[in-house]
């Protein structure tokens, strides 16, 4: 046969023909990043972000001027983000129906990008299966004046307590103060017994150490502590996403983490999106294989 020799290296296939205008504005001005900076931030880890994100109805920050300017969360579509972003018409409380947004690839990440996005947040579902939650998350917030070292304790007990009754769970770093204490599951069981389940966990937690645990929104019952924020797990709530940045200072990314890992971390902003090489480089060691993955679930109680 005929080979020809390649004269030069094939050129990668671009992740996205997304256009980003304005690649030259500053997004993040304590870090000097710009809208350029994120977007190829976004499209490195667009392969390790997409099993997390995508067709989760997903709700996004978005600050078209910067992060020091005005953002909004943004949960319907408004029509203008193009044919990467897909909706799903979604049934709410007071019985209306909303068209939610949604992701499924690279492209669709880079849309939203293109149109202000800095952060990513997604239910705990997905749009096949709407109502069957299969994401549960414990999102640990501090009382101003303790230590990232409290927040690293408590996530660690909460894996403990889960774990005594058979649920594995994953530690992520918020980009902002926090862990979040994600427990995947099987879809089947219903949004009340999601949330119900959540709130008698963290409510357990805060019994047998109210001094250092409270499950109550209430800020004058905070003082001191960690509020183990159950609520993320309602129908209609969402979290931020693993690998989304967020719009605060120095450009900060939500992590994935091992729990062993966790250990040398000081800080939940640990990572910002200078840091994509580094992070898909973590997420193809064998410490974060399967990350956020496990077949299980919920137990009755
Ligand atoms: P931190 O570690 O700093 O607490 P976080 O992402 O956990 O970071 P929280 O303030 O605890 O931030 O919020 C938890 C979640 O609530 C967010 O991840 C987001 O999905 C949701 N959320 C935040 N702002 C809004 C908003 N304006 N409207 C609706 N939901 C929101
Ligand atoms: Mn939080
Ligand atoms: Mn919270």
């Amino acid at each position: 046969k005929d080979v020809k020799p390649e004269t030069k290296a094939k050129a990668p296939a671009p992740v996205s023909d997304v256009k980003i205008s304005s690649r030259d504005r500053v997004i993040f001005p304590e870090a000097k990043a710009t809208k350029g900076d994120l977007a190829d931030y976004y499209a490195a880890v667009a392969p390790v972000m997409l099993p997390h994100l995508a067709r989760r109805p997903a709700s996004l920050v978005r600050c078209p001027q910067g992060r020091a300017k005005q953002c909004f969360f943004q949960k319907h579509d408004s029509g203008s983000f193009g044919p990467h972003v897909h909706h799903v018409p979604i049934e709410e409380k007071d019985g209306g129906v909303e068209d939610y947004l949604y992701v499924e690839d690279a492209d669709g990440i880079l849309a939203c990008v293109q149109m202000g996005t800095i952060e990513f947040h997604g239910w705990g579902s997905h749009v096949d299966t709407l109502e069957q939650p299969d994401r549960m998350v414990f999102d640990l917030d501090p009382d101003e004046g303790l230590d990232f070292a409290d927040v690293k304790k408590a996530a660690a007990d909460l894996k403990r307590q889960l774990a005594d009754i058979g649920l594995v769970s994953f530690a992520m770093l918020s980009g902002g103060k926090g862990i979040h204490v994600v427990v995947p599951l099987d879809p089947g069981h219903s949004w009340d017994a999601h949330k119900d389940f959540a709130k008698r966990f963290a409510e357990a937690m805060s019994l047998a150490e109210p001094d250092r645990f409270v499950a109550t929104m209430s800020k004058a019952k905070r003082k001191g502590k960690i509020f183990i924020d159950w609520l993320r797990n309602q129908r209609g709530s969402t979290a931020i996403m693993p690998y989304s940045a967020r719009a605060r200072a120095g450009a900060p990314v939500a992590v994935p983490i091992d729990w062993d890992g966790l250990a040398a971390i000081d800080s939940a902003r640990h990572w910002t999106i200078a840091d994509a090489r580094a992070l898909l480089d973590r997420a193809a060691s064998p410490t974060l294989k399967g990350w956020g993955f496990a077949r299980q679930t919920l137990p009755a109680i």
